[in-house]
């Protein structure tokens, strides 16, 4: 099976188009949201961050996310070293899941594939482009936040040219393309590539 990766900066689609990918009954692993709820339910994830981060990381079971928010915002290096924790584990738990599927390909959406050495293993690439501008605006839409928070978390990943040079193919989300067309020719594409 085709192992398919899905990243572009944040607010550049990538869940819109992971979603489209679904409907054609490719199945989509998210990581962002994968490595949430692992934080709550790996126990070596959970006693790495218990290690680093103390006893009151967690509330019960449950990742205490204000506490933590707190710690790395204001924290680079904490906010790294939360990332090496993460990042593995994620990596680990989405091959898993790579394992267990039976279509064609499978897509694996994450925002930091490259920043996290996520992309390893995969066959190919879609990267999923759009411009600064309106990426600041549909996430501030989106979340409710500030462009300044948008900004800040742009700042924590590679910039969309770098991102784009390194992926296989471009799937562009301005306000004249339209997704549906580009993901169904790359799906033919990919329905076509035996493996
Ligand atoms: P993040 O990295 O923050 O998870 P993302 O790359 O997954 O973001 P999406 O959540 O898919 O981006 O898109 C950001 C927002 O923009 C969403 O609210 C989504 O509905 C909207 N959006 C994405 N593509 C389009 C489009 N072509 N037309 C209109 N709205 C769009």
């Amino acid at each position: 099976m085709l192992r398919i990766g899905l990243t572009g900066g944040i607010g550049s689609g990538k869940s819109t188009v992971a979603k489209v990918c679904e409907i054609l009954g490719i199945p989509a692993y998210y990581a962002d949201t994968a490595a949430k709820k692992l934080m709550n339910t790996d126990p070596e994830l959970r006693n790495a961050i218990i290690h680093e981060f103390g006893r009151d990381a967690y509330t019960g079971t449950e990742l205490n996310r204000k506490k933590i928010a707190s710690i790395v915002f204001s924290d680079p290096v904490k906010l790294e070293k939360l990332n090496q924790l993460i990042h593995p584990a994620t990596i680990r738990d989405a091959e898993e899941w790579m394992k267990k599927q039976i279509s064609p390909y499978a897509i694996k959406e994450a925002a930091l594939l490259f920043e996290s050495g996520a992309n390893a293993g995969l066959d190919k690439i879609i990267g999923v482009s759009a411009p600064h501008q309106l990426r600041i605006k549909r996430v501030m839409d989106r979340d409710g936040v500030t462009q300044e928070e948008v900004i800040s978390r742009m700042k924590r990943q590679w910039d969309e040219e770098r991102k784009m040079n390194h992926c296989d193919e471009v799937i562009i989300n301005n306000e004249h393309e339209f997704i549906i067309p580009q993901v169904l020719d790359l799906h033919q594409q990919f329905l076509a590539i035996k493996k």
